[in-house]
C-alpha cells in the first residue's frame, strides 16, 4: 500500500492532502532545498506553508535543539522555571512593538488565536468577534468560527458571535473601478454599519491577518487596520493581529505585517516560522488584556524547552542576519521578474517581501481560473520548484520561501516560474 493510501486508511476523511494523488514525501532538507523519497531535489518556495522560515538544517537551530535534548530535559512541566522559555518571551516582548508586553506560549497558531480570543473576550466580557471574510485562523472550534472560508470553517456551529467585514481585496476593488482610497473608506463605513446595525457596540475584538495567508496573500489598502482602530477605539474594542504568516520580517518592509497600517494591536498571535518546524506559537500583548483570564491557565507543552530553544535560535538568526532586509531585497527581485511577465492569464502579481501571490484568470477575463493555477503548480513541480496554492477561488499561487533565500535561488525559481507560466498561458489561449 502506498504511503498516501495508508494516510487515507488511518487519518480522518476531512484531513486534506493538498497536493494531489502523487503527494510528495519529503525526507530531507538543506538550505532552501528538500529531497523527496524518490531522491528528487526541489527548490522550496513555500517552506511547508511559510513554516520553514530560515531554511532547512540550519546549524544554529539544530545545535540549540540538540544541546537542549542533551540536558535530558525535553520537557519538565509548567511547575518549574524554563530558562529557554523566559528568554524567548523577553525577546518577543522586546520586538513586539507593544509597551509592557506579556507573552503566552502555545504549540500552534490555532491555539495562539484561541488564547487571544480567550483573553480578549474575558477582558471585554463579551463573546462577540469581528472577523474578516476570506481570513483563516486555525482549526479549533473558535478559530474555525472566525475563519471566513467555507471550505475551512466549521459551518454555523460556533462558540462565538461573529460578524464579518469585507477583505477589502485590492484586486477585486480595482476590477470594480475602486481606488485604494475608495476601498479604505468603504471598508471603514462597513465597519461602522456592522457595529451600529448588528451589534450593540459591545464587541470584544476585531481579528485580522495583515495579509491573508490561506486566502491567497490578499491584503487591503495600507493604513486600513489603523483606520479601523479609530472606530474600534470609540467602543473600546480590541485589535488582534494574526501574524502567524506575516511576522518576523517576512514582508520585508516591516518586521510585523501590522506596521503597514500605522497601528499597534492589543494582541499579536504568532506561530509557524518562529519554530522553523518545531511546534511553537503564542500571543504577545498588552499586560492588562493578557492578565484578564479569571483562572489559572497553562499549556503543558506550550513553550517547552526544546521548542523554546529552537525559537531563541531562530529569532536570533533572523535578527543577526537581517533576514527582514534580505526578504525585502530578494522579494523585489522576484516581484520585479514576475511583474514583467507578459502572461494574459495573470490578473495580478502582488506581495510584500517574500510573501508573493500570483492570481490566475481565464485569458482576457476577470474570471478566476483554478485549473490553470493547478497546471502552473504542476509544471513548477516538474521543473523542480515547490510552490503553494490558495485563495478563495483556488486561483492563487503562493510563494513563501525561507527568508534566507539567495538572489541566485530567486533567479532559479523565477526561471522555472516563467517557463511554467508561459506554457500554461499558451495552453489556456
Ligand atoms: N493563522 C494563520 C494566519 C494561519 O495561516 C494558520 C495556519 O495556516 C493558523 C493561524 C493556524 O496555525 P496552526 O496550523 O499552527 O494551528
Amino acid at each position: 500500500m502506498s504511503l498516501l493510501d495508508r494516510h487515507r486508511a488511518v487519518m480522518p476523511g476531512w484531513m486534506p492532502v493538498y497536493y494531489g494523488d502523487d503527494a510528495l514525501e519529503i525526507v530531507s532538507g538543506s538550505g532552501r532545498r528538500v529531497t523527496d523519497a524518490r531522491g528528487r531535489s526541489y527548490l522550496d518556495f513555500f517552506g511547508g506553508v511559510l513554516t520553514n522560515m530560515i531554511g532547512y538544517d540550519i546549524a544554529e537551530v539544530s545545535d540549540a535543539v540538540r544541546r537542549q535534548i542533551d540536558t535530558g530535559v525535553a520537557h519538565t512541566s509548567t511547575l518549574y522555571l524554563i530558562r529557554q522559555q523566559i528568554e524567548l518571551a523577553e525577546k518577543i516582548a522586546r520586538v513586539s512593538g507593544i509597551p509592557d508586553a506579556r507573552v503566552f506560549f502555545t504549540n500552534s497558531g490555532s491555539e495562539a488565536n484561541e488564547s487571544a480570543l480567550l483573553f480578549a473576550c474575558n477582558v471585554r466580557r463579551s463573546n462577540q468577534i469581528l472577523a474578516i471574510k476570506n481570513g483563516y485562523h486555525g482549526r479549533t472550534f473558535a478559530t474555525m468560527a472566525i475563519t471566513g472560508h467555507r471550505s475551512w470553517s466549521s459551518s454555523s456551529l460556533t462558540p462565538l458571535t461573529v460578524n464579518w467585514l469585507s477583505s477589502a481585496d485590492r484586486l477585486r476593488g480595482r476590477m470594480a473601478g475602486l481606488s485604494d482610497g475608495d476601498l479604505l473608506d468603504a471598508a471603514v463605513d462597513d465597519l461602522r454599519e456592522v457595529l451600529a446595525t448588528v451589534t450593540a457596540g459591545d464587541v470584544a475584538a476585531l481579528i485580522a491577518e495583515p495579509i491573508q495567508g490561506v486566502g491567497g496573500f490578499v491584503h487591503g489598502p495600507d493604513g486600513l487596520l489603523g483606520a479601523y482602530r479609530k472606530v474600534l477605539a470609540e467602543h473600546g474594542i480590541l485589535l488582534i493581529a494574526d501574524e502567524v504568516q506575516t511576522g518576523w520580517g517576512r514582508t520585508g518592509e516591516h518586521f510585523w505585517g501590522y506596521q503597514a497600517h500605522g497601528v499597534t494591536p492589543d494582541l499579536i498571535t504568532f506561530a509557524k516560522g518562529i519554530g522553523n518546524g518545531f511546534a511553537l506559537g503564542g500571543v504577545v500583548g498588552r499586560a492588562e488584556v493578557m492578565n484578564a483570564v479569571p483562572a489559572i491557565s497553562f499549556s503543558t507543552f506550550g513553550g517547552n524547552p526544546v521548542s523554546a530553544a529552537a525559537g531563541n535560535a531562530v529569532l536570533d538568526y533572523v535578527l543577526d542576519h537581517d533576514l527582514q532586509g534580505n526578504a525585502k531585497r530578494v522579494g523585489e527581485i522576484l516581484l520585479g521578474g514576475l511583474r514583467s511577465l507578459p502572461a494574459t492569464i495573470l490578473a495580478e502579481v502582488r506581495g510584500r517581501g517574500l510573501m508573493i501571490g500570483l492570481e490566475f484568470v481565464r485569458p482576457g477575463t476577470t474570471e478566476p481560473d483554478p485549473a490553470t493555477t493547478v497546471r502552473v503548480f504542476d509544471l513548477c513541480r516538474e521543473g523542480g520548484l515547490l510552490v503553494g496554492k490558495g485563495g478563495l477561488y483556488g486561483n492563487v499561487l503562493r510563494l513563501g520561501p525561507a527568508l534566507t533565500l539567495t538572489e541566485e535561488e530567486a533567479r532559479e525559481g523565477l526561471a522555472i516560474l516563467t517557463d511554467s507560466i508561459a506554457t500554461a498561458d499558451a495552453e489556456a489561449r
